[in-house]
């Protein structure tokens, strides 16, 4: 074959490839979207795991008339402009590849409405780079963005799909993970008509409480305490799984960085050695932990979709992690062992 450029659709399905592997990754990354937006509230309709349609809707700032068909091209991003700007980025996206790729390869509508404008606008994609001109359409400001029959036209992806049950509790793994990452933000969820998830602002200490409650379980909140240290630059705090509340498997560990969510070999050792001596071998602790620290010494966009994590001082995270947690697990313990002596 002579050498020839890719049409643009080829072009976007396979970065689609990349960045959309299964319904549960277009909802990761509409969430981000969402967020970026600065939406506080995310409702989100399911049906068929997400095969036949996934529906989110943002209260977020919008996107212009104007701007709608550029929000589903290639490369096109409002979030930076400048090397400069990638250096110091803090939104979620700035690829400028979900849209487009969730595009070429589903029945796609976006419709979103500003704060200036008395209505919004509609713009539909059917898998192929040209989209209808906007239409108008009611709708309060934010976003809806609709995804039908994911993979229609891509039948080898269509076969990696699972069944519905699975596509769906992948799905709701990433709305776990987001929803205990951004307690401000009012987060709903029907999968096939029936609500799953109706978890409201947390404000409060409490109120953040009942959101891990509803997230992970009663169980785990009455089994974890919750913790707080700073120091060396890092701040570290959350819910920490009592040993008695050990898993078989390491399915309820939620750690973010800077907010985002990341499974890290790093992080991972530092909490295994902290446990280390409590927990019987085999047994995984359970955690939703926090970690702040200065932008500048971490990068947690070192790939799209995974959620790998860059420290520049590897050595000195990982030493704070596992002497904290250590002590935290001691206190937790100490403060059992004398709360059920009393
Ligand atoms: P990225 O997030 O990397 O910029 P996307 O393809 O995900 O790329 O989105 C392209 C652009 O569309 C974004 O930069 C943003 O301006 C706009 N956009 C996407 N989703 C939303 C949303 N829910 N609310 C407001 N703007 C959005
Ligand atoms: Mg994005």
């Amino acid at each position: 074959m002579p050498i020839r450029r890719l049409p643009p659709q080829l072009i976007n399905q396979i970065a689609a490839g990349e960045v959309v592997d299964r319904p549960a990754s277009v909802i990761k990354e509409l969430l981000e979207n969402s967020l970026d937006a600065g939406a506080d509230r995310i409702e989100l309709d399911i049906e068929q795991g997400g095969q036949r349609l996934m529906r989110i809707r943002d209260n977020g700032s919008g996107i212009p008339r104007e701007e709608l068909a550029l929000a589903l091209s290639r490369h096109a991003t409002s979030k930076i402009a400048s090397l400069d700007d990638l250096e110091q980025v803090r939104s979620l996206g700035f690829r400028g590849e979900a849209l487009p790729s969730i595009a070429s390869v589903s029945r796609l509508t976006i419709t979103s409405c500003t704060a200036g404008e008395a209505a919004g606008w509609r713009l539909r994609g059917d898998g192929r780079e040209q989209f209808t001109t906007p239409e108008p359409a009611a709708h309060p400001q934010g976003t809806t963005v609709e995804v039908r029959d994911l993979f229609f036209n891509v039948p080898a992806r269509r076969k990696f799909l699972r069944t519905e049950r699975t596509e769906y509790q992948h799905i709701e793994e990433v709305v776990r993970r987001l929803a205990l990452s951004r307690f401000d933000v009012a987060v709903r969820m029907n999968h096939n008509g029936k609500a799953q998830f109706d978890l409201r602002r947390a404000d409060s200490a409490e109120a953040q409480g009942q959101r891990v409650a509803a997230v992970c379980s009663e169980a785990f909140l009455n089994q974890s305490s919750l913790m707080e240290h700073e120091g060396a630059g890092l701040r570290l705090w959350g819910w920490l799984g009592a040993p008695t509340f050990s898993r078989a498997q390491a399915d309820q560990q939620y750690f973010y960085v800077n907010g985002r969510m990341v499974r890290d070999k790093l992080v991972s050792h530092a909490v295994r050695l902290a446990y280390q001596d409590v927990l019987y071998h085999g047994r995984h602790p359970a955690f939703v932990l926090f970690l702040e620290m200065d932008p500048a010494g971490v990068d947690v966009n070192a790939h799209p979709a995974k959620a790998e994590v860059r420290f520049r001082d590897s050595r000195l995270v990982h030493d704070y992690l596992h002497r904290t947690l250590k002590e935290a697990i001691a206190g937790a313990r100490a403060g059992a062992d004398a709360g059920a002596g009393a």
